[in-house]
């Protein structure tokens, strides 16, 4: 918080800024690049963004309107979760994949993931909720690059540990979310998205 306070009273180039600090998180993390984000729904919804649009500018101008665009993010029905909308505030609709009943609630198995992907899918999302059945990150990551799909990661509530800062990213994640907000003790509308420079 003292070191907000103290940013606020100089002025600076804004992407120099973030340039920066994403070499920062880059650093902190071993991702390729990092960002800091207005909180981790923040960062979710930039990073479904950047899953549809890419580095088109043009596609980045059309969203949340997605027509056209690769706009479906598969999701086991296990992880579905109350933050599911951040990732949808990007345009993008959820393709559901694994069953909530038997042979338990939140049982997945690999094709089911696998057979969710079509052409118009931008990306895996495996938010961080140890739903029992649910495939594990290294298996979905597993799945993802087979099909070159990148996979997002909802760590926001998971630091501590610090060692999180860099576990996703070591197990395959294209992007990942943290929250400033929760037990780092930052300000509230903080957080950080690392991950694949592209
Ligand atoms: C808290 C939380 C978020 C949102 O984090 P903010 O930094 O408050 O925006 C997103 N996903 C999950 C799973 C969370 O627990």
């Amino acid at each position: 918080l003292n070191a907000m306070a103290e940013a606020a009273a100089s002025n600076v180039v804004m992407d120099e800024l973030q340039e920066r600090a994403g070499a920062v998180i880059a650093e902190v993390t071993g991702a390729e690049a990092g960002y800091v984000v207005a909180g981790a729904a923040a960062g979710l919804t930039l990073a479904a963004a950047a899953c549809v649009a890419g580095l088109d500018p043009a596609a980045m101008d059309q969203l949340p309107d997605t027509t056209g665009l690769k706009n479906e993010i598969v999701v086991q029905r296990g992880h579905r979760n109350a933050y599911d909308h951040a990732l949808r505030a990007a345009g993008i609709t959820f393709v559901e994949a694994g069953y909530l009943g038997y042979p338990g609630a939140g049982g997945t198995m690999p094709w089911q993931v696998e057979a969710a992907i079509t052409e118009r899918t931008a990306a895996i999302a495996w938010p961080v909720l140890d739903t029992p059945g649910t495939l594990s990150l290294p298996e979905v990551v597993e799945i993802a690059r087979r099909h070159e799909l990148p996979v997002i990661v909802d760590a926001s509530a998971s630091l501590p540990p610090r060692s999180n800062l860099r576990r996703f990213i070591a197990e395959g994640a294209d992007l990942v979310v943290f929250s400033g907000g929760k037990a780092i003790g930052g300000p509230q509308a903080s957080g950080i998205l690392a991950g694949r420079a592209d």
